[in-house]
């Protein structure tokens, strides 16, 4: 090698992250914001998980995949290229491509939830007081309260009544529809809330959502108001007051995703961590035709209050189901191809992470934090407190990712959640990396993680689908 000096011998020993606007052509521009539109509308259509789990399907559908309880029904023998989906309990769903090799040597899995932060009714949510009718809620995942306040507010749910008839409900969304509010204390009147610190400001007890108040006519009735409510919500919805214990509502903040900056170069919206991840590896298997290893797409559900629960993670449903495929597709079930499938399998984590925030420089790390626009970020570790929790992935493992990427010009950058000791948070990472399977977090960053709208860079939700297209087909 010749020897470089200056300015040559500086570019060829350090690195810098690109950006990913300025790494591209005119024609993968216009594929940025093409693809865009798209998520946008899978934003909008999955609100919540069950219906992010109903748009997957709807969508794996259309391209061909199959109901593995079909496939088990009509005694179907799968092959490679074989399409398949499974789907548990409404909540949560995954893809297959079954790949060239036997399930044996092990799968490309990328997992991604589709849950995110919000407020559910209670259980016995109706009451009224002083003429206005309100829902008592309960917060779901990690909430900053006092986002919650003074926004249009949409109702999306699931109800079962009496006779076990399961009624969908979505209200605030058409824009026709009346939204739904939690009040906040006038300025003028807020001297004591002020003082308080902003934990403390708006309390989870405080969060109730303002329905209506219009009393019933009936001078003989008390709780007129609340009786006027129960009525409308009988007539449209054949649903009482007793039906509320036997439903999940979740209040999400009302509207459509939109574009965000004069540029339109960003996407905002509500529920983007960690639906980012889920459209953009369905988008990546959905182009599998036939993979050498079986492409997986996981979506899973309750990941935001610990991965516990028959839909998260921690459940034994993709287990089961691997076990089902092997079954299938093997002369012999075998218990020990099963744990073979798992642990020689690859996993990319699919979650998001906090950008860098030019608001907030002092909680982040400048030199290790994920950037809005540069890319799909690799995340080596998350944690807190030395790491605890993390699953700090293998270098090797790293390293072939890393290979993966940079071959099929991924624009891509490593990151970490903040500042040493500043806080942290977990993913899936680590229960899959209990298999014996390589693991790594690898997704996109966002502005305002968790607030009811969230910000993603259009650039880098089409870095991600090309970088889960590439994991898929290594
Ligand atoms: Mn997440
Ligand atoms: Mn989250």
């Amino acid at each position: 090698m010749e020897k470089l000096e200056g300015k040559e011998l500086q570019d060829s020993l350090t690195f810098n992250w690109k950006n990913a606007w300025e790494v591209i052509d005119e024609n993968e521009k216009g594929k940025v914001f093409q693809i865009n539109e798209e998520y946008k509308e899978f934003l909008n259509k999955g609100k919540t998980e069950r219906e992010a789990a109903r748009e997957i399907i709807r969508i794996a559908e259309e391209n061909g995949f199959v109901s593995i309880d079909e496939i088990i029904k009509n005694k179907i023998k799968p092959t490679a290229g074989t399409k398949i989906y499974a789907n548990n309990k409404d909540k949560s769903v995954v893809l297959f491509v079954l790949g060239q090799e036997k399930l044996e040597k092990g799968m490309n899995i990328i997992g991604s939830h589709i849950d995110s932060p919000r407020l559910d009714l209670k259980q016995f949510p109706l009451y009224e007081e002083e003429g206005l009718a309100l829902l008592k809620t309960h917060y779901y995942g990690g909430v900053k309260k006092y986002q919650w306040v003074t926004l249009p507010l949409a109702l999306h749910g699931v109800v079962i009544n009496k006779e076990g008839k399961k009624i969908d409900v979505v209200i605030g969304e058409d824009e026709d529809d009346p939204v739904f509010f939690i009040t906040d204390l006038l300025p003028h009147l807020a001297k004591d809330q002020m003082a308080k610190t902003m934990a403390e400001g708006i309390t989870g007890e405080g969060l109730n959502v303002l329905i209506g108040s219009i009393p019933y006519n009936d001078k003989e009735i008390k709780e007129k108001v609340k009786l006027n409510i129960l009525k409308i919500l009988n007539e449209k919805y054949g649903i009482t007051e007793e039906d509320f214990t036997t439903a999940e509502f979740e209040v999400v903040p009302a509207g459509k995703a939109r574009d965000v900056g004069i540029d339109r170069s960003m996407v905002g919206g509500y529920g983007q961590d960690d639906r980012v991840c889920a459209f953009t590896s369905l988008k990546a298997i959905l182009d599998m035709e036939l993979p050498k290893k079986t492409a997986v797409a996981l979506f899973v559900d309750k990941e935001e209050i610990g991965s516990v629960g028959n839909t998260s993670m921690e459940s034994k449903f993709f287990e089961i189901v691997v076990s089902e495929l092997v079954n299938l597709t093997e002369e012999n079930y075998s218990e020990l191809v099963v744990k073979r499938a798992m642990s020689n399998s690859q996993v990319l984590s699919a979650d998001t992470l906090a950008a860098f925030d030019p608001n907030y420089p002092e909680v982040l790390d400048k030199k290790n934090s994920p950037y809005l626009g540069k890319g799909l970020v690799i995340v080596k570790y998350t944690g807190s407190r030395g790491k605890s929790g993390s699953n700090d992935a293998n270098s090797e493992y790293i390293a072939k990712i890393r290979k993966m990427f940079n071959e099929n010009n991924v624009v891509w950058q490593m990151g970490e959640l903040g500042k040493v000791d500043q806080g942290g948070g977990g993913t899936i990472a680590y229960i899959l990396a209990n298999y014996g399977m390589d693991v790594v977090d690898c997704g996109v960053s966002l502005l305002s993680v968790h607030a009811p709208f969230e910000i993603a860079s259009k650039v880098d939700v089409y870095m991600a689908i090309k970088g889960y297209k590439a994991f898929y087909m290594a």
